[in-house]
């Protein structure tokens, strides 16, 4: 079973827990499960990690999804994955940090699927390095992906809901900036934070609109680019999760998928930490 029909088996354990489950096909579950029939969602950063498990989750659910990124062979693999497990896709290339791509990839979301109901802004980049050897270059390399990147992508994506007077748009900050601290990430951190704070007065000017918009903040996440910083790094994060692993990009999803879904209607500038309780803990002695 591909890793759709996984993530379908959780929602098929939820269904038998509360005595509704009968045992479905892989299509027929995404026509059962449902929460987001009909809709379409723009994802970006959705060729590899959080992003990608964002996209499953909402296929799963029922969602046509436009997947994101400037590497169309990752893009395509992961449109093929969603489509053998029996969901709609489609992939756009596409830099977040130009504003001609941003208009480009909403224009695809309507031209191939008929409108644009989602958009996740997810696509970010990480590189680590201490201020004292910080150069302009590394701060606005940082800048234009991850802050200036939402706001094209919000700006692109409103555009289109408010003519439809429907839109959910969900931004994947972190707990890096808004709630903690990193030595090596703060232009990380600052686009985070700034993310927060764009969506706060977004939020005002879309809600006569009938859009919402909040955010996740993920803690330690397990994809492939946190795995680059090295199994030192995994290990000593772990250690300091309360509950004492990683997350997985479909806990992210699931987050995603509850702040996109019509249920979270009354929900607009708000943020949702998704880190195993990671932030809680006062000191080391809190950690059991
Ligand atoms: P990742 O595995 O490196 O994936 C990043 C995604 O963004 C890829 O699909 C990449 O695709 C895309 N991307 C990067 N630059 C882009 C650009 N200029 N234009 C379009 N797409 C671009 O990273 P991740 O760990 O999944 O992180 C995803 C998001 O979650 C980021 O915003 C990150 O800050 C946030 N986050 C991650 C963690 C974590 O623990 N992993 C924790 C907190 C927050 P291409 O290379 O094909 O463009």
């Amino acid at each position: 079973m591909g890793a759709l029909g996984w993530r379908y088996n959780g929602i098929e354990d939820r269904c038998r827990l509360s005595g509704l489950y009968k045992e479905p096909s892989v299509t027929e579950g995404f026509e059962m499960a449902g929460r987001l029939n009909a809709k379409t969602a723009v994802i970006t950063g959705s060729s590899r990690g959080i992003g990608k498990g964002i996209a499953q989750v909402f296929a799963a659910e029922g969602a046509r999804v436009l997947i994101v990124g400037r590497d169309p062979r990752a893009g395509n693999a992961v449109v093929e994955e969603i489509r053998q497990a029996g969901g709609e896709s489609d992939f756009c290339r596409a830099n977040v940090s130009r504003w001609s791509d941003a208009e480009a990839l909403t224009q695809k979301a309507v031209d191939r699927f008929g409108r644009l109901d989602i958009l996740v802004s997810n696509a970010g980049i990480f590189p680590s390095i201490r201020i004292e050897v910080m150069t302009e270059a590394d701060w606005d390399e940082v800048q234009a992906v991850n802050l200036k990147g939402t706001f094209f992508a919000v700006k692109a994506s409103f555009h289109r809901m408010k003519a439809q007077h429907y839109g959910r748009i969900v931004l994947t900050s972190s707990i890096t900036g808004p709630v903690t601290g990193f030595p090596g990430w703060a232009h990380y951190g600052a686009t985070k934070a700034g993310m927060l704070g764009f969506l706060r007065t977004a939020a005002l000017e879309f809600a006569p609109h009938g859009v919402t918009i909040n955010a996740v903040l993920p803690g330690n996440i397990r994809t492939e680019a946190l795995d680059d910083l090295g199994t030192d790094y995994v290990r000593r994060m772990e250690q300091s999760i309360p509950v004492g692993k990683l997350g997985e990009p479909a806990d992210v999803g699931y987050a995603a998928l509850f702040l996109a879904s019509d249920e979270a209607r009354f929900i607009t500038g708000q943020s949702l930490i998704v880190d195993g309780g990671q932030v809680l803990p006062e000191s080391r002695d809190a950690l059991q």
